[in-house]
C-alpha cells in the first residue's frame, strides 16, 4: 500500500504535521523514532508555549501533542527510519527491520540535537541548572550568576539574552579568540554584566541536585579554579538529524535541510519542518508552526498530483 503522506520524526513539528495531515484525510503514518518528543523530553518547565498559562513539563506537552495527533487517526509507529530513497516515486523508506514503506509525500521533522560537553555532571544536572536554550530556560535564572560555554554566535546571543536577566554571565571559551561575528563579539564585550574566561574548559559542573558552580581549567597554564554560580548554558552548536538524507536532499554546509517557498525541499513532494531545517529560531512554537505549514504544503501538492479518487480533501 502506498501511503499519501509519511512523517518522519515526532517533536512539535512532526506531531503538528500529523495533526493537520490527519484532519485533511491524508491518513498519515508517522515514525516517532527512538526518542519521541525530541528535545522537549529533556526540558523541565515550559512556560512559553502559548495557551498554557501555567507551566507544564516538556514531556507533558509532548504527550498532549501525541494524543491530539492520534485522536484524528495518525498511525504512529515506534521505530526509526534508517534509509530513504527519494530518487523515484512513490518515495521509499525503510525502518530498522528493513521493512519498506512507500508514500507519495514525505514530511521530515527529525529535529536537531544540542551538542553537549559530555561530562557526567552535565547530564545529571540537565534541567536542574544545565540547559542548552536560553530563550527556553533563561527566565528561571533571574538575578542568578550564570556561565555560557562556547565562542560562536549562539553563545554570544545566549550570553546577551541572559545578561538581561541574570546578575552576571561568564562566557567560557576554549580558545583565546571568538568564532562569533564581529558585531556579536562587540556587543558581548561592551556589556557590563558579561565577562570572559579565555582558553578555559569546564572540568566539572558542581552541585548535587542543582548547579552550585563549575570547576574550570585554563588550558595554557593548567590552573584550576572554581566559580560559584547557579546555571550553565551550553552553546557549542547543534547537530541536525539528517545523516539518512545525505545525497537525497540538498543540505546546507552545517547539514540542515534547505527549504524554500514554505517547507519545500530540493525534491518535490518532500517537505521539512522544525529544527531539522531551522538553526535560527529553534522554539517549540516555531517548530509546530512549520509542522502545520508542511502538512498544508503536502496537502496542496498531493491535490495536484494524485488521481481524483485518492485526492486529499483540500478545504
Ligand atoms: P558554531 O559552530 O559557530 O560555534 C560553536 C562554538 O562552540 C565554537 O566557538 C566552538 O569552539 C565551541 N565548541 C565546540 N565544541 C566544543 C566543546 N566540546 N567544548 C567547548 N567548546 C566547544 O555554532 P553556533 O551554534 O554558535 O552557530 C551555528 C551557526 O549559526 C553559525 O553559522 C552561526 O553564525 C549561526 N548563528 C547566527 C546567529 C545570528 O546571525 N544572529 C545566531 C546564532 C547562530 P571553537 O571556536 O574553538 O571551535
Amino acid at each position: 500500500m502506498t501511503h499519501k503522506v509519511l512523517i518522519i520524526g515526532a517533536g512539535p513539528a512532526g506531531y503538528t504535521a500529523a495533526l493537520y495531515a490527519a484532519r485533511a484525510n491524508l491518513e498519515p503514518i508517522m515514525f516517532e523514532g527512538a526518542t519521541p518528543g525530541g528535545q522537549l523530553m529533556i526540558t523541565t518547565d515550559v512556560e512559553n508555549y502559548p495557551g498554557f498559562p501555567q507551566a507544564l513539563t516538556g514531556p507533558e506537552l509532548m504527550q498532549r501533542f501525541r494524543e491530539q495527533a492520534a485522536r484524528f487517526g495518525t498511525q504512529i509507529v515506534t521505530d526509526v527510519i534508517t534509509r530513504v530513497d527519494f530518487a523515484q516515486r512513490p518515495f521509499r523508506v525503510w525502518d530498522s527491520h528493513d521493512k519498506e514503506y512507500t508514500a507519495h509525500a514525505v514530511i521530515i521533522a527529525t529535529g536537531a540535537t544540542a551538542q553537549w560537553l559530555g561530562l557526567p555532571s552535565e547530564e545529571r544536572l540537565q534541567g536542574r541548572g544545565v540547559s542548552a536554550c536560553a530563550t527556553c530556560d533563561g527566565f528561571f535564572f533571574r538575578g542568578k550568576r550564570l556561565a555560557v560555554v562556547g565562542g560562536g554566535d549562539t553563545a554570544m546571543e545566549e550570553a546577551l539574552f541572559l545578561a538581561n536577566l541574570a546578575s552576571h554571565v561568564t562566557v567560557i571559551h576554549r580558545r583565546d579568540t571568538l568564532r562569533a561575528s564581529k558585531i556579536m563579539q562587540q556587543r558581548a564585550f561592551e556589556h557590563p554584566k558579561i565577562s570572559f574566561e579565555w582558553s578555559s574548559v569546564i572540568e566539572e559542573i558542581l552541585g548535587q541536585d542543582t548547579v552550585t558552580g563549575i570547576r574550570l581549567r585554563q588550558v595554557i597554564t593548567d590552573e584550576v579554579q572554581e566559580l560559584p554560580l547557579e546555571g550553565v548554558f551550553v552553546a557549542i552548536g547543534h547537530k541536525p538529524s539528517t545523516q539518512i538524507f545525505e545525497g537525497q536532499l540538498e543540505l546546507d554546509p552545517a547539514g540542515y535541510i534547505k527549504t524554500h517557498t514554505g517547507t519545500r525541499t530540493s525534491v518535490e513532494g518532500v517537505f521539512a519542518a522544525g529544527d531539522v531545517q531551522d538553526h535560527i529560531y529553534r522554539q517549540a512554537v516555531t517548530a509546530a508552526g512549520t509542522g502545520c505549514m508542511a502538512a498544508i504544503d503536502a496537502e496542496r501538492w498531493l491535490a495536484g498530483m494524485l488521481p481524483e479518487e485518492s485526492k486529499a480533501s483540500v478545504s
